[in-house]
């Protein structure tokens, strides 16, 4: 069975955590509205007045103007991430991040020792509580597509569970919506042919969503009958460390882009660096509205897992691709492969002293801390200008 772990609200709990006379308080995290600054994370609270990420802050704003606005702490957040992944790496080996507050766990070898995969994700959501005062949703099921959508459908503090001989019934009653791959576009075909929820979906004959939508129809009716065989992959074992963002509406917005770019490539710069890893591409995936998916890659003379060279090159991809006008988005990716073995190897060794992991921490703190959308887009984007 698959776990899929998701902190709710993850940046704004942490920094709620902190600071517990916020905790009714609508918070979010994210860049100032006079620096085009977009949110990172919103509380539940906020939520409530309509805050959601990769909003511009001055939307927020006006939507919630009691909205307590707090700068990213991105050590702050890697931090409580690390002893998030101590506490899954009690259960299983097989954890594979998604990102700093969301991963997959194989817990199917992991069983007989400890119980089901349900005994095993209460544990972990029980001691995520108990140890570090955080909440995390979960879901259990037979594979990651049904973990991932479990996760989320009590979210906050949610925990479902889809047993092996429920999948089916799980699904049907669901909004085709909850797919992966069902946007505004193939939202609105289905639509069209009268089709709403996942059974109605079902029903139709592979042929006819081939028909309608290529490649992606032939998914899309696997992914309707439950079936997904994509295994968890570790991620010291990963070839490239990725990370994206499907948004709830298609953004056309440049300075948004950029905003949730940069909120990627921290996140992946820190994973690298976490894994002891340098990589050599920076790859850009891009989902347009109408569901085309592009990539663009650039590969570096060096490998490196430095977040100032990594995002230079990354925004630089994005900016050529803004430049050539391109459709409204609806999912941003970013990535690094590549990896260099001999720096790899070499940083792993030093990586295991605690000596060192401390000095990794330092030095995410010095790159990164509190910087979204603001400080550092300004200076990549001087950078820019002076080369
Ligand atoms: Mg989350």
């Amino acid at each position: 069975m698959i776990i899929h772990a998701d902190m709710d609200a993850f940046y704004a709990s942490v920094e709620i955590r902190e600071r517990p006379e916020l905790r009714n308080r609508p918070v979010a995290v994210g860049g100032s509205a006079e620096g085009r600054g977009v949110i990172a994370a919103a509380s539940y609270t906020a939520r409530k007045f309509g805050v959601r990420s990769a909003m511009p802050t001055s939307t927020a704003l006006k939507r919630c103007p009691d909205l307590v606005l707090l700068p990213v702490h991105m050590s702050l957040y890697a931090e409580a991430s690390r002893q998030i992944h101590a506490i899954f790496a009690r259960y299983t080996p097989l954890i594979e991040p998604l990102s700093l507050d969301e991963a997959f766990l194989d817990v199917g070898a992991s069983e007989r020792l400890f119980g089901s995969a349900v005994i095993i994700a209460r544990r972990i959501k029980q001691e995520v509580h108990e140890e570090l005062e955080l909440v995390v949703s979960m879901g259990v099921a037979p594979n990651k597509f049904l973990a991932k959508i479990a996760s989320d459908l009590d979210k906050p503090d949610g925990f479902v569970e889809v047993a092996v001989d429920r999948v089916q019934a799980f699904l049907d009653p669901l909004p085709v919506s909850r797919l992966w791959g069902v946007g505004r576009v193939t939202g609105a075909t289905l639509q069209k042919q009268g089709i709403h929820t996942i059974a109605d979906l079902r029903r139709q004959p592979q042929a006819a969503l081939r028909r309608w939508f290529g490649k992606h129809g032939q998914q899309l009716w696997h992914l309707a009958h439950g079936i997904d065989k994509r295994p968890v992959v570790a991620e010291h074992e990963a070839k490239s460390i990725s990370h994206e963002t499907t948004f709830a509406r298609d953004i056309a917005d440049p300075e948004t882009l950029r905003a949730v770019l940069l909120g990627l490539t921290e996140q992946v710069a820190w994973r690298l660096r976490r894994h002891g890893k340098c990589g050599r591409t920076v790859q850009l995936k891009l989902r347009f509205d109408d569901f085309r998916t592009v990539t663009r890659a650039r590969s570096l003379r060096d490998a490196t897992d430095a977040t100032q060279i990594i995002w230079h090159t990354a925004s630089r991809l994005l900016d050529r691709e803004l430049a050539q006008g391109i459709p409204p988005l609806r999912l941003l990716g970013m990535g690094v492969s590549g990896f260099d073995e001999g720096a790899d190897s070499r940083q792993s060794d030093l990586f295991a002293s605690a000596a060192t992991e401390g000095e990794a921490v330092d030095r995410i703190a010095d790159d990164i801390n509190t910087r979204f959308g603001g400080k550092m887009l300004q200076r990549a984007r001087s950078y820019h200008k002076g080369r």
